[in-house]
């Protein structure tokens, strides 16, 4: 496939500037990238953008791609989001060799390298608690003041320092800052903290540490540490650039990574924010992190999309430097195109109407042999039996249709997929609620084939399992999770934009009895319905469907107008 041919990869800023380096030999012709998660969350789409870029890169240039845990803060991270990491990297397609990082594995080197600014007069212990290093910091417009503690002699700044370290001192009584320039037009350059006191307990390091650093010290001198060469970011950082630099440099270490900032990715109807997703989970909005609305990559690996399509969404929407907001369509489109090429046709009625064929024998059972996809042969096919009670779509039928309705009605023909003409002739109502439930037809014996030997034709061709042989299913229809486009612009919490109808559970589904034995995770199309996957929820003879996608393409009809 296209998508996984580096070669093919169409160029970018990114790889521009990386050109750039290996015609002037700015590393020694070597690329090593990392994709450094913070394991305080399941990963999502957005993730999947870095991953495959991250990745993406180092095949395409031969170099190597480590995964980081950038677990530098002991509040909110887990070993059970680690383990959803490097899970869901896996999955999408992409392999770090033996080059699983921790960045609190750095933690000695980290401070050594803290205690090597304060000998070089570059850092200093500071008393001023948070509201006030706020206040000190100054404002877009007026510079910040100097910390009254700035001028620390180096001893004393060991010495306090050591003491932080061992635990003297109470959370949130004093800091090390970076000395650099508390008027500097940049305000991420004045001062910046570099160390916080914070007795917690680190999912790795326990208790062995009781003061932790902050990202903008840790996560450039983690990458100097791993020799990386290209250390790409999401925009934010961008202004965070000049102190990255200014760690390496004043350290004057010899690996100096070069950052590059790319646009995160924005989904349409969805929040890429492990913040927001958490709130989600707690909340008990979703059913946990891969719940198949949820954006996590569990969600949509649940929902069915597959690590193909994820990679081909993310190389289709491409990195630029300028914020937008992606449509999800897109990503239903490749799921769509994905599935068309690959996912086994069965039938399957979701909202069952009973037929009765009263002309068809009452033992007989045929069987059709019904191919699994119509332009691939070589999925080969399964025998499908045909007897004289079927279920079909209970929207397939009307009993008054109007006028653009040509499927079943009352004396009208319509025909059964991969088989007969069928008839109505009469329907039975329940007497109470006068609801429609059975309807009764005769069917032609003559057009087994799917065509009548006297040329009459029929307008609509429609899906059917066998009522006696179909298996029970619980299908879950799935919507978008928001309502708007935007759920996190103007003032309402995003959580009031929450789509009520986002699940459907259907629970009197009938599907064909070949599917008794799918197995979890497998794809397929139910014929006119869309493309569904087996839930781990199953079990055996109980299976349990996933809608991933229904098979309107509205991607398509939006890129078809802009054609035109
Ligand atoms: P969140 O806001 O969801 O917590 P984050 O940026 O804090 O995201 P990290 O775990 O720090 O999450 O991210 C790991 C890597 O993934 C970073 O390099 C980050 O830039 C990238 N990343 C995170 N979200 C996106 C996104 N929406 N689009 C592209 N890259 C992203
Ligand atoms: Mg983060």
């Amino acid at each position: 496939m296209s998508q996984n041919d580096p070669s093919s990869q169409p160029s970018d800023f990114i790889r521009e500037i990386i050109d750039e380096h290996i015609r002037s030999n700015r590393f020694g012709g070597r690329v090593a990238t990392r994709f450094p998660p913070e394991p305080n969350g399941y990963p999502h789409i957005g993730h999947a953008k870095s991953v495959c870029l991250n990745f993406g890169i180092a095949a395409q240039y031969g170099g190597t791609c480590n995964l980081r845990m950038d677990d530098t803060d002991p509040s909110g991270e887990t070993l059970e989001y680690v383990e959803s990491i490097i899970d869901n990297v896996k999955w999408l397609g992409f392999d770090w060799g033996d080059r699983l990082y921790y960045a609190s594995d750095y933690y000695d080197q980290l401070y050594e390298f803290a205690l090597e600014l304060i000998r070089r007069g570059k850092a200093y212990v500071c008393d001023l608690n948070a509201d006030r290093i706020r206040e000190y910091r100054g404002t877009l417009t007026e510079p910040g003041r100097e910390s009254p503690y700035r001028d620390r002699s180096i001893e004393e700044n060991l010495d306090l320092f050591r003491r932080m370290r061992t635990g003297e001192f109470a959370d949130g009584t004093r800091v090390l800052r970076a000395k650099i320039d508390m008027a500097s037009p940049n305000i991420t350059l004045r001062d910046p903290v570099m160390y916080r006191i914070k007795k917690a307990f680190h999912y790795r390091t326990g208790d062995r540490w009781c003061i932790y650093p902050m990202y903008d010290f840790a996560h450039c001198l983690s990458d100097s540490l791993e020799n990386i060469t290209h250390s790409i970011c999401t925009l934010e950082f961008e202004n965070n650039r000049p102190l990255y630099d200014w760690f390496l440099d004043t350290l004057e270490l010899e690996s100096h990574p070069r950052q590059i900032e790319f646009a995160r990715l924005n989904l349409s109807y969805t929040v890429l924010s492990k913040r927001r997703l958490i709130e989600l989970v707690e909340g008990h909005y979703v059913r946990g992190w891969d719940d198949p609305r949820m954006p996590t990559l569990a969600g949509l690996r649940r929902r069915g999309y597959t690590p193909e399509a994820i990679r081909n969404f993310c190389e289709r929407i491409g990195v630029a430097k300028n914020d937008s907001l992606i449509d999800i369509t897109l990503l239903e489109h490749c799921v769509r195109e994905d599935l068309n090429d690959r996912a086994p046709r069965v039938l399957a009625v979701l909202q069952p109407l009973r037929v009765v064929i009263v002309n068809y024998p009452e033992d007989l059972v045929e069987e059709f042999d019904c191919p699994y996809h119509p332009q691939r042969p070589e999925m080969g096919s399964r025998k499908v039996p045909f007897s004289r009670v079927l279920y079909i779509e209970r929207d397939d039928f009307l009993e008054n249709p109007p006028k653009k309705f040509f499927r079943l009605a009352p004396g009208r023909e319509v025909r059964l997929r991969y088989g007969y003409f069928l008839k109505c002739l009469d329907v039975i109502k329940d007497p109470e609620t006068a609801e429609v439930v059975e309807v009764h037809c005769s069917y032609d014996p003559e057009t087994r084939s799917g065509f009548a030997p006297d040329g009459r034709k029929v307008d609509a061709t429609i899906h059917w399992v066998s009522a006696e042989h179909a298996l029970h299913a619980e299908v879950r229809l799935y919507d978008r999770l928001f309502q708007v486009a935007n759920p996190l612009e103007g003032k309402a919490d995003f959580i009031e934009h929450l789509n009520p109808k986002s699940l459907e559970i259907l629970k009197s589904c009938r599907v064909e009895a070949s599917l008794a034995t799918a197995a979890p995770g497998s794809w397929f199309q139910f014929e006119r319905m869309g493309y569904f996957c087996v839930d781990k929820d199953s079990s055996p003879g109980n299976p349990v469907f996933n809608r991933t996608a229904t098979l309107r393409d509205s991607w398509a009809k939006i890129a078809e107008k802009g054609k035109k």
